[in-house]
């Protein structure tokens, strides 16, 4: 089983079922009477509720399948797999118990010795203790591969004490061998495939684990005590878990070459613990539970995993199942999506989904981990047949050879599948794809060759066509009369266009370039270009059928770029200042001649594409007349290249169709509209806490004063949106004295969605592409000095402090001493980037807090808070209670300093030869702690001397000139936040400063009143709030 931690309750629904018993005395009474909440033993009725009924007709089979879903000639049952097989002769009852490693290994040895035709056992490699993992092939010529057979197999046993699949593996070879040339249909199975069949992934666990044991996890694990089926290379290395280990295991790397050493077309891993067929992805891109993730084949698993729970007994039934506690494992269909239910990193079957062209789907046996003997011959009954069905599926789908024209075959070339991933002809130009049935286009490419498409239009699930594909050399283009080409093989499609006749040659030399055999290939295998080196018009419905990411017109003029699109599909981290920089640089250009790019004639006609997701951009190269081919060439492939690479560095492929996914489900419908922009008119309109700061493109909310510090919060990511919703409604709802003298202090602007959000977690290496993003908000409050990014992909904090004076350093200090998870932490427990000294356990890594400097130098002074791994469990209001204080804490730590709220011109220090000048009516001077001399400017000319202190107990001193003469009055000394004590001591000690108002002074200043509460009268004192 993946993992599951369940609660036994069975005693107590014994205890329910026994008073309920006594008390009615009618038996045949009680399941109808306490079906919803009773338990359920291993091999019990699935129990289906109305609300799991209504979800069965919504479900991923429905969206693809709800005209043939129960048509049992598509899916067959147990009952019409059974049927179509007809008569055979089944395992002898006395064979239908564990297997241990001895019994197994003599097992199949005696296999192999009776059935020499059609098996060859051999060993793919050792576990750890150096027992062999077998594996039986099963065929009608085992011991090669013939041309067009496909490869597929089974694997058991991965978790060692989940033994039914282990079991079930070798009652199958047991059939399988036994009737062969007696069974017609068993007999087909043997000689249209080959079947590789290890019973054991992982035999040391086996050897570990013991019979009876239902859902325990002794044996789980290999002997280094690693989960295997966490321990495969993850998609996302920072999802890792502490089962996962650093390095592939001896079972891992046995089976990861085993994998690439034949071309796999079908598998399945067969686990135990629950009752349900799983299919990739197992891990979500944020490392969520509940989480939809699914892969480019996801029709085809949804048909895989289909086939196969139907086939069973039992599994395919919606409901409640394994009821080992109250709640059990409740499944749709009897099918899952692996990360839909919850996500692990590095298992077996999203690596192979990834790295080979094998299609895996992982099936949970039954809710009883390691079967006592008795329990098998009804194990093996309800499994036999799914079994059988699964494989079938092998056969399907289309295959042949990709050869040159003269009959060669072309090895690696790619298949391209319109909806699925692409897999690679194997060298002897073979190659298989399994497909659902309907139409498909498949597209074959290969280096140096122009592609090959065609359609395959299959009935049922299990119709072959064989389709042979010959590729003529690349020279010749897809459209000959307007010279179009196809390049490339990747997933990221970018169409590259000649708008101007100095263009042409640039993009002849990158066609070259991109396709000759004997010059290597400039070309990332993530792109697929289409190349028009001179474009005509007409060309509109190829460029739109080819569906590009990017439309990149090249055209004459002085070295830049135009865009076309609008900004929300432009790549997140695209930077047009950047691009046009590289340009000018790349290109030597006077630019005398006319820029096409800016003319309305080449936008309107990249309208006449139709693409409207494509990020379209025209990009100059410089003007006819300037002999620099070489570089116009290099130029427009580093601009192919830097766009594709930004195209597919930050793609999303998360969705979710579980409401449950939805993280808004985790707050009651009155908290979730506080996490939502729904709350900022709420505090704007009615409450008067937050302002709307006028701008035309960012939703921009301030809070506090109107003077400085100005401080901005911004959501980077996605998930971190609700956060400061969050934060912002709890400020502005909030009685407590901290969050009031925040408010009181300075200004802050918060920013919780920005256009170019980024949707992916992920670390980041640098935070410039949010320096215009800064800049946009500088453009209307230049006053901003200071912002404060939130992410995730981390766990730790990154400060940026190009003015020197150390705030954002103590900032993130003082965020990470509050931060729940990191005040304690001294490495990025996320991070991949960790090393085991030889010999040792001792990791090394990233430091929670660190520098970091926009590339550029100068900026903004910024701190990057990163607040969670990808892969944490929880939603995103884990990470509310987790900051909440922390930004507090932050903010509370960038108001450190001398603040004079009005009349001021500025202030200075004469000794560092410093000044800050006047800014929205206020002068602030952020300080660290100790003691200085300053000299305050008023407006009117005249100057003050003040000595000012700053501490922990006096982080904040302001200064007011009194009203009746320019000599100064008060100051007000603020909140003492000292680290580490709780928000409870806190608000006492907030209020027993209020209440007992400071009498001692230090020269020339009054204390006064820390803050101001909405129903206590403060006219006392000057009211510091007065705007
Ligand atoms: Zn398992």
């Amino acid at each position: 089983m993946k993992h599951q931690w369940n609660q036994n309750l069975l005693h107590t629904f014994l205890c329910i079922w026994v008073v309920n018993y006594a008390y009615f005395q009618l038996c045949i009474l009680l399941p109808l009477l306490i079906s919803p909440t009773r338990s359920l033993d291993w091999d019990s009725d699935i129990i289906t509720t109305q609300e799991e009924r209504e979800k069965e007709e919504n479900d991923a089979l429905s969206k693809y399948f709800n005209a043939t879903k129960r048509d049992v000639n598509h899916f067959p049952s147990w009952e019409k797999m059974k049927e179509i097989i007809g008569e055979f002769e089944d395992v002898a009852k006395e064979k239908l118990r564990n297997h241990d490693y001895n019994a197994m290994t003599a097992m199949l040895k005696e296999t192999a010795l009776t059935y020499p035709n059609i098996t060859s056992l051999y060993s793919a490699g050792k576990s750890t203790e150096g027992r062999d993992l077998w594996v039986l092939i099963i065929s009608d010529n085992p011991t090669t591969h013939e041309e067009l057979e496909p490869e597929i197999k089974y694997v058991g046993n991965m978790h060692g004490n989940e033994v039914v699949g282990r079991e079930t593996l070798l009652y199958l070879i047991d059939i399988l061998c036994k009737n062969y040339g007696k069974n017609k249909w068993l007999t087909s199975l043997v000689d249209g495939t080959r079947m590789h069949i290890m019973p054991s992934m992982n035999p040391d666990g086996y050897e570990r684990g013991f019979d009876g044991d239902r859902q325990g996890y002794t044996g789980r694990e290999n002997v280094h005590g690693i989960d295997l089926n966490r321990n495969f290379p993850p998609k996302y290395p920072a999802h890792r878990e502490r089962t996962s280990g650093l390095y592939p295991e001896a079972e891992t790397l046995v089976v990861m070459a085993w994998l690439k050493s034949q071309p796999f077309v079908l598998s399945a891993n067969l686990h135990g613990g629950s009752l349900v067929a799983n299919y990739p992805y197992d891990d979500s891109e944020s490392g969520a539970d509940g989480i939809y993730t699914m892969s480019q084949d996801d029709k085809l698993f949804v048909e895989m995993a289909y086939r196969y729970a139907r086939g069973h007994a039992n599994m395919w039934k919606t409901g409640r199942r394994c009821g080992l506690s109250q709640n059990g494992d409740v499944f749709v269909n009897g099918i899952t999506n692996g990360a839909g239910w919850y996500h692990l990193a590095g298992g077996m079957q999203d690596w192979q989904y990834r790295f080979t062209n094998s299609l895996e789907i992982t099936v949970e046996m039954g809710c009883f981990k390691f079967p006592t003997n008795a329990m098998y011959p009804k194990l093996w009954d309800e499994h036999k047949f799914a079994l059988l069905s699964f494989l079938a599926l092998g056969m399907g789908g289309v295959r042949g050879i990709v050869r040159e024209a003269n009959g060669q075959p072309i090895g690696n070339a790619t298949i391209l599948i319109n909806d699925g991933k692409p897999i690679f002809s194997t060298s002897t130009g073979e190659y298989w794809r399994i497909l659902t049935p309907g139409q498909h286009t498949i597209t074959v490419i290969a280096d140096s060759y122009e592609s090959e498409s065609f359609t395959v239009d299959l009935a049922l699930p299990e119709s072959a066509e064989v389709k042979n594909v010959t590729l003529s050399s690349c020279s010749a283009p897809v459209d000959k009369q307007r010279n179009v080409y196809r390049r490339g093989r990747g997933m990221t499609r970018i169409a590259v266009i000649g708008y101007s006749p100095l263009a042409t040659p640039a993009l002849s030399r990158l066609l070259n370039e991109t396709c000759a055999a004997s010059t290597p290939t400039h070309l990332p295998a993530h792109l697929s270009l289409l190349i028009i080196p001179s474009y005509t018009s007409g060309l509109a419905n190829t460029i739109h059928k080819f569906d590009p990411r990017a439309v990149i017109m090249v055209t004459s003029g002085a070295p830049s770029s135009v865009l076309f699109s609008p900004r929300d599909t432009h790549p997140p981290l695209f930077q047009k200042e950047r691009l046009d920089t590289s340009l000018k640089k790349a290109i030597p250009s006077e630019g005398q001649c006319v820029n096409e790019a800016s003319g309305t004639r080449l936008a309107q006609e990249v309208d006449t594409f139709s693409l409207h997701d494509a990020f379209s951009l025209a990009v100059s190269i410089g003007c006819e007349g300037e002999e620099d081919y070489g570089k116009r060439w290099a130029a427009v492939e580093g601009v192919v290249e830097m766009i594709g690479n930004l195209l597919s560095s930050d793609s999303v492929s998360e969705y979710s169709v579980l409401p449950s996914a939805n993280p808004l489900d985790h707050f009651s419908p009155s908290e979730a509209l506080l996490s939502t922009s729904a709350s900022l008119s709420i505090f704007e309109d009615e409450q008067q806490c937050a302002h709307r700061v006028e701008h035309s493109r960012l939703r921009i909310t301030a809070v506090g004063t109107g003077r400085p510090p100005f401080t901005l919060v911004a959501a980077i990511e996605k998930r971190t949106e609700s956060l400061i919703y969050e934060y912002l409604t709890t400020l502005c709802n909030s009685t407590s004295v901290r969050h009031k003298e925040l408010k009181r202090r300075g200004t802050i602007l918060f920013l919780p969605e920005i256009p170019s959000t980024q949707q992916n977690c992920h670390d980041y290496g640098s935070i410039d592409p949010f320096r215009f993003l800064l800049q946009d908000v500088q453009s209307v409050i230049p006053a901003l000095d200071n912002a404060i990014f939130v992410a995730s992909g981390g766990l730790k904090i990154r400060y940026l402090d190009p003015s020197g004076n150390g705030v954002t350093k103590r900032m993130g200090e003082a965020y990470k001493k509050e931060q729940t998870l990191m005040a304690t932490a001294e490495y990025d427990v996320c991070s991949s980037e960790r090393n085991t000294i030889a010999g040792g356990r001792t990791m090394s890594g990233k430091e929670t807090l660190g520098g970091m400097n926009w590339s550029e130098g100068g900026g903004v002074d910024a701190l990057l808070v990163q607040l969670g791994c990808c892969y944490e469990e929880r939603s995103s209001s884990g990470l509310f209670s987790e900051n909440e204080k922390a930004l507090t804490a932050a903010l509370e730590a960038r108001t450190r300093g001398f603040s004079v709220p009005k009349d001021a011109a500025m202030v200075r220090s004469k000794s560092a030869g410093q000044e800050w000048k006047e800014r929205g009516g206020a002068v602030f001077v952020p300080l660290l702690n100790g003691e200085y001399q300053l000299e305050i400017v008023w407006k009117n000319g005249e100057k003050k001397e003040v000595t000012v202190k700053i501490s922990d107990s006096f982080p904040l001193v302001e200064f007011h000139p009194s009203s009746s003469s320019h000599s100064l009055l008060l100051a007000a000394l603020l909140a003492t936040f000292i680290i580490g004590i709780g928000i409870f001591a806190l608000r006492r000690l907030g209020y027993s400063l209020y209440r007992r108002p400071f009498s001692e002074s230090t020269v020339g200043f009054e204390r006064i009143p820390l803050y101001m509460s909405e129903d206590e009268d403060e006219d006392d004192v000057i009211n510091i709030r007065a705007l």
